[in-house]
């Protein structure tokens, strides 16, 4: 009898998808809602975000440029995408699921420097496209475990849109791999709007066509275009985009703006998006995990709608005009509602707005919610509003849960109303303060350099018998993403301690405060980290 050879792992596909026309047309909610499509076939997938900013990461951009700065287990400061991709497909992304042209300047120049490229004339192509390649397919190879373990299939998402020159050189490196990958090894999919004119009533197709026209002039025709719009697109324009963009009619995707961006992939599979992108990679489906199936993503969308109760949360934070900024936040809320069978009304207050406020106006801006959350922050402005919420949450025994810059406030307002220090702050907010209950780590103290410098990604967290958080998590240890510099001044613990603040939550050694709880309140819990990062909808954190 002769044994059969082993079979070699079958090569991983790649899946590109870009946008047209304009950003935020939903190109992460799709290339999220694909990767769980794919996942409940039975496929092993993961998604890399490719940015054509020159930033490194976008951890040094105000909130305002960028939204939310999501970060990973491994402490990467990446896109707020990644927070999508993490959700929809419930995995952990490290730092090789983001890459940057910032990354990539930076590798090509270190590179030049050593004398990796001796006698040769560094340029865009083929050197910074080899090394974009590179990245693209380690990650698909699974290169960075051991042993290495290639997925299936990679969804890469390209930033930004078709025809902006930051992004030509991944268009380009895509164009290659396209070329370079097995038949049936890639396919491109292209995101673009369909834009209704309020004059005629019509959809317009002219600048999708448009946009196309730039792809396929950069070498890429796209396989599946899938059509954003907020109304119906009948069966004239897909035919019409199909005749234009040169794409066979059952590839051209209407995808109507939803109610829940988690109803997307139920929507999309409906589409035969799933079927075609199994066929045209020739992947063969299997059973897939215990909870992965389409109809269990479908039995957790079905409790958006089950709300048999509401509550209105406040959440009082620096930069609510960008909802993006809290993106994360608001998700976490969006499953926690879900997993109650609740409602949740959010009252979005701009922090600085009430730094000066006194405590009636305070009053008034707080009335009639049931809970407040403070969320994260950088830089003094709004730090006094946000003390001043905490500090009506304390006095009226409102629930409070504070997210790290949250959990800094919550600390000095305990501070402020019971240890009697008047002037207690962060030196974040005042370096002079004489009671500093909110301080710099040590190794904070000495640095020169911002990018990437603070206490970053996860870190296990001691949780204290006894308390609240130990009875959420129902658990002796957590495992939760930090992105600060700030910490709980460890020499005011003792006050603390006798004035009801417990530290509920540690570092291991004990040194650090990570969770910091009112005993003697119905529930006023701050956090050192951000749990709303880990927070999946099938998965509601504890916290929330
Ligand atoms: N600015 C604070 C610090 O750096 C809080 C940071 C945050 O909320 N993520 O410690």
């Amino acid at each position: 009898m002769t044994t059969p050879a082993p079979t070699a792992p079958a090569a991983p596909k790649y899946i590109f998808i870009t946008g047209g026309v304009i950003s935020s047309v939903g190109k992460g909610i799709t290339t999220a809602s694909l990767g769980r499509l794919l996942q409940s076939r039975g496929l092993s997938v993961t998604v890399q975000k490719l940015d054509p900013y020159l930033n490194v990461d976008p951890g040094t951009m105000s909130p305002y440029q960028h939204g939310e700065v999501y970060v990973t287990d491994d402490g990467a400061e990446t896109d707020l995408d990644l927070g999508h991709y993490e959700r929809f497909l419930d995995q952990n992304l490290t730092a090789h699921a983001s890459v940057t042209m910032g990354q990539i300047s930076a590798a090509v120049i270190e590179r030049e420097r050593r004398g990796d490229y001796l006698g040769g004339t560094i340029q865009t192509v083929p050197h910074v496209t080899d090394l974009i390649k590179e990245r693209v397919r380690a990650l698909a190879h699974g290169a960075h475990l051991d042993p290495p373990a290639p997925v299936d299939v990679l969804i890469v998402e390209v930033g930004g849109t078709v025809g902006d020159i930051e992004g030509q050189a991944f268009l380009e490196a895509i164009r290659q791999m396209r070329y370079e990958e097995p038949r049936h090894g890639t396919l491109a999919i292209h995101v673009t709007p369909l834009f209704h004119l309020h004059a005629t009533g019509e959809l317009k197709t002219k600048p999708t066509q448009h946009s196309v026209r730039t792809l396929r002039s950069m070498g890429i025709q796209p396989d599946i275009i899938i059509s954003r719009s907020d109304q119906p697109a009948d069966a004239g324009i897909t035919a019409k985009l199909a005749l234009f963009c040169d794409v066979p009619t059952e590839a051209v995707i209407p995808l109507e703006t939803a109610d829940s961006i988690y109803r997307v992939p139920a929507v999309l599979d409906q589409t035969g998006l799933t079927d075609l992108t199994l066929d045209r990679l020739q992947l063969t489906p299997a059973a897939p995990p215990a909870g992965r199936s389409i109809e269990d993503w479908r039995d957790w969308t079905d409790r958006l709608d089950g709300a048999d109760r509401s509550c209105r949360i406040a959440i009082v934070g620096k930069y609510v005009e960008l909802r993006d900024a809290y993106l994360s936040v608001r998700e976490a809320l969006i499953h926690a509602a879900a997993h109650a069978r609740a409602r949740v009304d959010l009252l979005w207050l701009q922090s600085d707005h009430l730094d000066r406020a006194d405590q009636p106006e305070i009053a008034a801006a707080l009335a009639d919610v049931d809970g407040v959350i403070v969320p994260g922050g950088f830089g003094a402005r709004g730090i006094e509003g946000e003390v001043a919420a905490a500090r009506f949450a304390l006095t009226q025994r409102i629930p409070y849960l504070g997210l790290c810059r949250g959990m800094q406030n919550m600390v000095i307002a305990v501070a402020r109303e019971r240890l009697g220090l008047a002037d207690a702050n962060t030196t974040e907010a005042d370096p002079e303060t004489p009671h500093p209950v909110i301080a710099l780590l040590d190794e904070q103290r000495h640095l020169t350099q911002l990018g990437g410098t603070m206490r970053l990604g996860v870190y296990p967290c001691q949780l204290q018998p006894e308390t609240a958080a130990r009875r959420l998590y129902e658990s002796e240890l957590a495992h939760e993403r930090h992105r600060h510099r700030w910490e709980f001044n460890p020499a005011y613990r003792e006050q603390f301690e006798a004035a009801g603040l417990t530290a509920s939550g540690t570092s291991r050694d004990g040194a650090l405060v990570e969770i910091a709880e009112v005993r003697d309140h119905p529930f006023m819990l701050g956090s050192q980290f951000h749990p709303e990062l880990k927070s999946r909808p099938q998965k509601t954190h504890p916290l929330f």
